[in-house]
């Protein structure tokens, strides 16, 4: 045991000398606000992208008109035993609806989807081609598949179609894994293209995660694949309730019979206490809501088009044009201590380190929102203009 503990600690204080020791910040969230030890800051670093997790009217309307058989704090079991509360199947059924699918599945969350589902469909025989820059639980996911799997070059459609050309006659099945809009790059992934080769052959699946597009793009909100028109060509639909959606858990839309596959095979999906079921009636709400918060989707567009387009003006490339934008800083102590300094300017940015993101490529990440004023963009926009 000591000689464990000694190595842990050995290990840590690497991590610290790297600039990528991580520890839990006391932090309370107020509105589009954080509050951390006595400061306020603009919380630039939520996934709450709408600002729906702020607007606690919202809720309140929500808690004011549940049916009481709703607001219920556990499941105490999994949803195969007595966890399957029918708000569950309206969840599903509203979000099944939404995409135009036969069905929809709910997980309790994003990490449980993306660990779940590949193991699931892919066996050995099979092949899984994953953009490079694909988040965590979909790289865990691959990893407890038996399939063979393999990186393509970050949204490059060339080296994705020769993978695909030189392996299509070897794999029984073969699968697609990218995200619509990229975590931690806040770049897109060329859906319309990558949906126009994987009609080329029969035995290939896509598999979309929109955890950072769900709520934010496409006309009902839907992510990535409903703007660009190619939602029915999306084999597996992946999105997290967590993020703009304000709840938690997360989901895939799909045909029946891999939703009923997945109810069979899908391990986070059997073995675990399902969602309470206030939570998945909080999803429901927001669910149902979602296509009628064009408002909102709207003011995250023209803020973070603006936000981009001054930027630009003043010499600062964005690697994005989407509400999630990188600052790259490279090392991971410059980063921290950026994020110190923009954190003492009122402005709550993280730094992203490896192994989040490629080592030498530490980030800030600038995550908009649509609950931002005008006085509050631009001071932004100010204070990255003055650090070029
Ligand atoms: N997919 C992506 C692309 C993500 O960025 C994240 C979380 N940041 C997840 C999945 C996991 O979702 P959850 O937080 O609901 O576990």
């Amino acid at each position: 045991m000591d000689k464990l503990i000694n190595d842990l600690q050995a290990n840590l204080e690497e991590l610290k000398i790297a600039g990528n020791y991580r520890s839990l910040a006391h932090a309370v969230q107020e509105g589009r606000y954080l509050l951390k030890q006595g400061e306020c800051m603009l919380n630039l670093s939520s996934n709450d992208y709408l600002g729906l997790a702020a607007d606690h009217a919202l809720y309140a309307e929500f808690l004011h008109n549940a049916p009481p058989e709703h607001l219920i704090p556990s499941s105490s079991s999994s949803r195969l035993l007595t966890g399957n509360h029918p708000v569950f199947d309206e969840l599903e059924v509203a979000l099944a609806r939404l995409y135009g699918t036969q069905s929809a599945l709910v997980f309790n969350s994003g990490y449980d989807a993306n660990t779940g589902i590949l193991p699931a469909f892919a066996q050995r025989g099979d092949l899984i081609l994953a953009d490079k820059l694909v988040h965590a639980s979909l790289i865990d996911g691959m990893r407890l598949s038996q399939a063979h799997w393999f990186r393509f070059k970050h949204n490059n459609l060339t080296h994705l179609t020769r993978l695909l050309q030189s392996n299509a006659a070897n794999y029984r099945r073969i699968i697609i894994v990218t995200e619509s809009i990229f975590s931690m790059d806040g770049d897109e992934a060329p859906l319309r293209d990558i949906v126009q080769l994987k009609r080329q052959y029969p035995h290939v699946l896509l598999y979309v995660d929109e955890a950072h597009a769900f709520g934010v793009r496409g006309p009902k909100g839907l992510g990535c694949a409903e703007e660009a028109g190619v939602l029915p060509d999306i084999d597996l639909l992946v999105g997290t309730l967590g993020k703009a959606a304000a709840s938690a858990g997360a989901f895939v839309a799909c045909n029946q019979t891999l939703r009923n596959h997945l109810v069979n095979h899908m391990r986070p999906f059997i073995f675990t206490t399902a969602l309470p079921p206030l939570v998945a009636a909080w999803s429901l709400y927001i669910v149902r809501h979602l296509p009628e918060m064009q408002g909102r989707r709207q003011r995250l567009a023209e803020i973070t088009r603006h936000v981009h387009d001054a930027l630009n003006r003043q010499g600062i490339q964005t690697a994005s044009r989407s509400h999630i934008i990188p600052l790259p800083v490279g090392d991971s102590t410059q980063a921290l201590q950026l994020a110190e300094e923009m954190q003492r300017h009122g402005f709550y940015l993280l730094p992203v380190r490896p192994p989040t993101v490629p080592e030498g490529t530490a980030r800030l990440r600038l995550s908009l929102r649509a609950d931002l004023v005008d006085e509050e963009v631009e001071k932004l926009i100010k204070y990255l203009s003055s650090k070029k």
